[in-house]
C-alpha cells in the first residue's frame, strides 16, 4: 500500500506552499488507493502551541484535504528516536563525540583558514571510548560513509548524486539528549510504513543525509519527490510581500476551497492545458510524471478568474454553505451573518445567488453586492448612485411608486411588465427607469437584475426605499 505524509511544522497557519505540497500528498495517495497520514514536526517546543496546530489542521480540513487516523506528534516519540540511536550505537554506524564547543568552534576556523567548508574533522569517529573526558555529555554522530556517492533517483528531480565526502558526520542526538530533526524524520517516515516522500525541493540536500540515516539503520529508504517551489509573480520565493502567503488567508479573501484546490494542483502539475479539473478528474489523472522540475509562479489573477468560474459553478445551496463560511472568517462579515440567521433570510439570498454570482469572483464581491439585502434604511448612496438620483429621477421614482404599489402581484413576469409599461406611456429609455429605480432599492450605480432586486426586498421594503428617494 502507498503511504504518503503531509509533515508540517506549526508556525501558526498553513503556508500557501505546504498546502499545496499536502495536496499533492493527498492525490498521490488516492490516485493510488492509499493513504496519506499528518505527523506534526512539533519539536519546536515554544512555535508548537496548541493553536498553531489547531490552525494547520483547520486550514486542511477547509481544503477538504484529509488524513488517515490522528495526527502524530513527533515530539511525543522522543523517547522511539533515542531508542534508534542506541541500535545505531550498537551496530558501531554511530558513535558518541565528545568534543567540546571550543574544540568545534577551533576546527571550524581551521577549516576556514583553509578554505574547506567548516565542518567537524571526524576526532571521535575512531578513537576508542575509554578515552572519553569525565563530565562531558558527548552528541551522538552519524558515521556516516567518507567514500563513494551517495544517489537519490528523485520522482521529479530525477536521478541526484552527492559525494559522501561533502556529508559529514552529522548530529544524531545532542549532549541533553533530544534527537535532531534529521534523525527524528527518518525513524518516523519508517515507523509510519510512508512509502513515498513528497515534499519541497528545499529538502533535497537533506534527503541524502536521510538517505545515510535510513541506511545506517538497515532500513529501506522511501522513494521520494521533491517538488518545486512556489514563486512570486516576480520570479522571487512567494512571501509576504507578494500577497497572502497562508491559506486561511484565501478563505478571509473570498476564494472557495475548490478553486484554491483546483489552482494549487496546477502549481506545478498540469494536464496537457486543461484549466479546469474537477477533484474527480485531478485524482484519477495525477502522478509525479506530469510535475515539472522548475517553479511554479503564483499568478493572482488567475486565481480570481478560477474562483469566479467555481462561484457560477457552484449550486447555490452549497455556495450559500460556503458564503456563512467566509463571513465567518472576514472582517465585517457579521452584519451579514445576522441578517442571515433572521427568520425566511436565508431563503431570499437562495433565490438572490444565481443573480449574485454570475457577477461575482469572489465571495467578497459577492458580499458587496448583495449588501443592499442587509443595509438599513436611509441608505447610504455611493457617488453613482447620487448622480443617478437626481431631480429627474425622483420624480420617475415617484410615479413608479404609485404604479408598482398597485401591481396585483410581486411576480417578476408582473413587476417587469409595469415597469417597461410605465417607460412607454413617459416615452423613456427603460435605463432612465431602471437605473433610479437601482440607485433607490441598493444605493448603488450598479448592482444585480433590477427584478431580481425587487423580489429578493419583497414589496413592503421596496417600495419603502423608492418612497425614501421620492421628490
Ligand atoms: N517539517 C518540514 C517543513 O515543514 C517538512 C519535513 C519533511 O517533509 O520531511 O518544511
Amino acid at each position: 500500500e502507498i503511504v504518503t505524509r503531509f509533515a508540517p511544522s506549526p508556525t501558526g497557519f498553513l503556508h500557501i506552499g505546504g498546502a499545496r505540497t499536502a495536496l499533492f500528498n493527498w492525490l498521490f495517495a488516492k490516485h493510488n488507493n492509499g493513504k496519506m497520514l499528518l505527523r506534526i514536526e512539533d519539536t519546536d517546543r515554544a512555535r508548537s502551541t496548541p493553536e498553531a496546530v489547531d490552525a494547520l489542521i483547520d486550514g486542511l480540513s477547509w481544503l477538504g484535504l484529509d488524513w488517515e487516523g490522528d495526527p502524530i506528534s513527533q515530539f511525543s516519540r522522543v523517547g522511539r528516536h533515542q531508542e534508534a540511536v542506541e541500535q545505531m550505537l550498537s551496530s558501531g554506524t554511530a558513535y558518541k563525540c565528545y568534543s567540546t564547543p571550543e574544540e568545534i568552534e577551533a576546527m571550524r576556523e581551521k577549516a576556514r583558514a583553509e578554505g574547506r567548508p567548516p565542518r567537524y574533522d571526524g576526532t571521535w569517529r575512531d578513537r576508542d571510548p575509554s578515552l572519553a573526558p569525565d563530565g562531558v555529555n558527548p552528541v551522538v554522530r552519524l558515521k556516516a560513509p567518507q567514500e563513494g556517492e551517495t544517489v537519490i533517483n528523485d520522482m521529479v528531480q530525477g536521478r541526484v548524486v552527492i559525494p559522501n565526502k561533502d556529508l559529514d558526520d552529522l548530529i544524531l542526538l545532542r549532549s541533553d539528549g533530544t534527537p535532531t530533526y534529521m534523525l527524528a524524520v527518518v525513524v518516523d517516515d519508517h515507523d509510519m510504513g510512508v512509502t513515498h516522500i513528497i515534499r519541497g525541493v528545499d529538502h533535497l540536500t537533506n534527503a541524502a543525509r536521510q538517505t545515510l540515516i535510513f541506511k545506517a539503520l538497515g532500513w529501506n529508504v522511501p522513494e521520494m519527490a521533491h517538488i518545486p517551489l512556489i514563486h512570486g509573480p516576480d520570479g522571487a520565493k512567494l512571501s509576504k510581500r507578494h500577497g497572502a502567503t497562508g491559506a486561511e488567508a484565501y478563505r478571509a479573501l473570498g476564494y472557495l476551497p475548490q478553486a484554491m484546490r483546483n489552482y494549487l494542483a496546477r502549481l506545478g502539475w498540469s494536464h496537457g492545458d486543461d484549466e479546469i479539473i474537477s477533484l474527480e478528474d485531478m485524482i484519477a489523472w495525477f502522478g509525479m510524471d506530469a510535475v515539472g522540475q522548475s517553479a511554479a509562479r503564483f499568478d493572482f489573477k488567475k486565481l480570481e478568474n478560477l474562483n469566479g468560474h467555481y462561484m457560477r459553478a457552484t449550486g447555490d445551496a452549497e455556495l450559500l454553505g460556503h458564503w456563512k463560511i467566509y463571513l465567518q472568517h472576514a472582517d465585517g462579515g457579521d452584519a451579514a451573518l445576522f441578517w442571515l440567521s433572521q427568520s425566511d433570510n436565508e431563503q431570499t439570498a437562495l433565490t438572490a445567488l444565481p443573480g449574485l454570482k454570475e457577477r461575482a469572483k469572489t465571495l467578497v464581491e459577492l458580499t458587496e453586492s448583495a449588501s443592499y439585502l442587509w443595509r438599513q434604511r436611509p441608505l447610504d448612496t455611493d457617488e453613482k448612485a447620487q448622480k443617478i438620483l437626481n431631480e429627474e429621477a425622483r420624480t420617475i421614482l415617484k410615479e413608479l411608486h404609485n404604479v408598482l404599489s398597485t401591481a396585483p402581484n410581486w411576480g417578476s413576469e408582473t413587476l417587469e411588465a409595469a415597469v417597461k409599461s410605465y417607460a412607454e406611456e413617459r416615452e423613456l429609455k427603460l435605463g432612465k427607469v431602471a437605473q433610479p429605480l437601482r440607485a433607490a432599492l441598493t444605493g448603488r450605480g450598479t448592482s444585480p437584475g433590477i427584478y431580481d432586486v425587487l423580489i429578493a426586498l419583497g414589496r413592503e421594503e421596496s417600495l419603502k426605499r423608492i418612497e425614501d428617494q421620492s421628490a
